[in-house]
């Protein structure tokens, strides 16, 4: 959940059931992050910024919000553009080579560019959007091939180099970008 602030931009809240007070921390990204026990009401998550307001400022590197603001609605574009091409090319990709996965989902909060669980669910970053497409592609065709390969064997590169002939160089290419928004 996200609450809006004018000091610190959007402010991640975080309810966490291992948690027992409220603590305060900033995303890598530069975002303020706060963790508060799970159930806790969201008015007394605003309370205790507001009462933290001068102390966060003093001792937090948080980003200045329109920093945050900027990065918020280039996320927003990201999703928007992702929406209307990642799934397309997720199942025009699977159907080319024979594949069924049982869902797909666009992820943002992660640093992989895709994943693949056992019940067949395919993850994709939105990030892939800034990719050039021989490199998305790269990317969700190792998706495709765990659907058949939960692991990074000889077999499952095998199986993928008859996707992807120029795997190895995608792969390598890939090292140069990051999925991180
Ligand atoms: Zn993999």
């Amino acid at each position: 959940m996200l609450i809006p602030d004018s000091d610190f931009g959007d402010i991640l809240v975080r309810r966490n059931a291992l948690s027992r007070s409220a603590r305060f921390s900033v995303s890598p990204t530069g975002r303020l992050t706060v963790s508060v026990p799970a159930r806790t009401p969201t008015f007394l998550i605003k309370k205790f910024i507001n009462s933290s307001r001068e102390q966060i400022k003093a001792q937090l590197p948080v980003k200045d919000p329109s920093t945050q603001r900027a990065r918020d609605a280039q996320k927003k574009l990201l999703m928007a553009r992702a929406k209307k091409y990642l799934p397309y090319r997720l199942e025009f990709l699977a159907r080319t080579h024979g594949y069924k996965y049982t869902k797909h989902r666009l992820s943002h909060a992660s640093t992989r560019w895709g994943s693949c669980t056992s019940a067949g669910t395919i993850s994709l970053n939105i990030a892939l959007m800034r990719l050039p497409t021989p490199l998305s592609d790269y990317v969700i065709l190792h998706e495709l091939t765990h659907l058949h390969h939960m692991d990074h064997s000889s077999a499952f590169y095998a199986e993928l180099g008859t996707l992807d002939p120029l795997y190895r160089r995608h792969q390598k290419a890939l090292r140069l970008f990051s999925p991180s928004l």
